[in-house]
């Protein structure tokens, strides 16, 4: 029998009519064996996520509010669960679990601990509604003590007990120290662990189930109606999620892509929908999409550093580079001239030290000018058909000058999976339309 791994988001289990949809999904296909469950998420637009109330209610503790404000505010958190129970009508008795964890808050159980309560909560019921076994993520998920996350330990451990239950439901987002307290991934990271159970179970299928159906080719905000991705390589995924495509956790892909277990992205509430495919390695692409999609970001700045006879300087690049490693900046591009080097940062990570950064360059590599110009939009053309099509950047940037748009940067791996261009932040829009309607429409 094959085996798949899968996992709901918050709003999938919000509330109990999201609950019977996600026992409907697992109960259609056997081999969807292993749940991971993240703490339920919010029903309508102003609504809080039980993980959000939470964090709330550790900071009240800390914050030494009276036990009654606490009480009561914890109260609401109570609601959602019993709430759940009561209109999945279910007989289970869950009061003693939000005592002991009402308690254990005001007992510096720690941040994380309240955090991942959310998880571990909803999926004792979800497990008790479904008739699964139930195992805590605790005992199965480990960080190092410098708080990283003990791969090699998770997987002798966590494989072992999956082999005792033929079906089961595990907590998304924590696990446990080498001392034995909690510690959560960082926010969305239940993505995480279903990856990571993936892997243990040495499954066939990692099943993300969301809100949406999927990866669309482009930012719905900017493009109306995008068609959805069918098939995409993990790596094209790295390059659009790193420009802010998000519906998976950049993290997720890592314990999967190496066991070359694909990750399916499902829509709970349009179960039909085939969804996004992620693969290693797709074998082909459709001749009539040669770009899988494109995505862009605000908020860059270009390090301009000009000199006489860079080129033949050896060294140069990498004492430059040591300036900005002294201050923690990490870069995103690198495109060179003969006498020119730009280096592409993040607007934000300059803060409070440009003219420290631009002294310092001026100064320790003899530029003959240093300046740092902002306002830059990084937008990245991702498809591995281009490879194998001609013309492609031909095509970009001719459509994004046809728009008017003035390309201040160009930036092609050698990989040729990707383009990436920047242009004026106030010319985001117009660059990403010109670009998607001459590939896609
Ligand atoms: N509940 C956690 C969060 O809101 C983790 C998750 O849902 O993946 O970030």
């Amino acid at each position: 029998m094959l085996t798949k791994v899968v996992k709901f988001g918050g709003s999938s289990l919000a509330d109990a009519e999201q609950f019977q949809k996600v026992a409907e999904i697992i109960h259609a296909d056997p081999s969807r064996r292993y749940v991971v469950a993240s703490a339920p998420g919010k029903r309508f637009k102003d609504d809080i996520k039980v993980t959000d109330m939470l964090y709330r209610c550790y900071e009240m503790i800390r914050a030494h509010e009276d036990a009654a404000t606490i009480d009561a505010y914890y109260e609401n958190i109570c609601n959602r669960y019993n709430g759940i129970i009561a209109d999945l009508g279910i007989n289970f008795d869950i009061s003693g679990e939000l005592s002991y964890v009402r308690n254990a808050l005001s007992h510096a159980s720690g941040r994380d601990y309240a955090a991942s309560r959310g998880e571990y909560l909803n999926s004792l019921i979800l497990a008790k509604y479904l008739g699964f076994s139930f195992i805590d993520a605790e005992s199965v998920i480990f960080f190092r003590e410098n708080g990283t996350f003990d791969e090699e330990r998770t997987n002798a451990v966590l494989a072992e007990e999956l082999k005792k239950h033929e079906y089961a439901v595990i907590p998304g987002f924590y696990g446990s120290m080498p001392n034995g307290t909690i510690k959560t991934f960082s926010r969305g990271g239940s993505d995480i662990t279903g990856s990571i159970v993936a892997r243990a179970a040495d499954a066939d299928l990692y099943e993300n189930w969301t809100d949406v159906s999927g990866f669309l080719m482009a930012d719905p905000r900017v493009i109306d109606n995008p068609p959805p991705i069918e098939t995409i390589t993990y790596r094209e995924l790295r390059e659009l999620s790193y420009m802010g495509a998000t519906v998976l956790h950049d993290e997720a892909i890592f314990p999967v892509r190496y066991a070359n277990i694909p990750i399916n992205i499902r829509n709970t509430n349009a179960p039909e929908d085939a969804g996004t495919m992620i693969v290693s390695a797709a074998t082909g692409y459709d001749a009539k999409r040669i770009i899988t999609g494109v995505a862009g970001k605000k908020g860059f700045s270009v390090i301009h550093i000009e000199k006489d006879m860079m080129n033949a300087e050896v060294g140069f690049g990498r004492r430059v580079l040591e300036i900005l490693e002294d201050h923690e900046i990490s870069f995103e591009h690198l495109p060179s001239g003969i006498d020119t080097m730009s280096i592409v940062v993040a607007t934000q990570a300059l803060e409070g030290r440009r003219e420290r950064i631009i002294n310092s360059i001026s100064r320790l590599v003899r530029a003959d000018h240093v300046e740092i110009l902002d306002g830059l939009c990084l937008i990245a053309v991702v498809g591995r058909g281009m490879v194998k099509a001609k013309g492609t950047a031909a095509r970009v940037f001719n459509a994004v000058s046809a728009a008017g748009v003035n390309i201040r940067m160009i930036d092609q791996g050698s990989s040729e999976l990707n383009i990436i261009l920047g242009v004026d932040e106030d010319a985001y829009e117009t660059a990403l339309s010109a670009i998607f309607k001459e590939f896609v429409k």
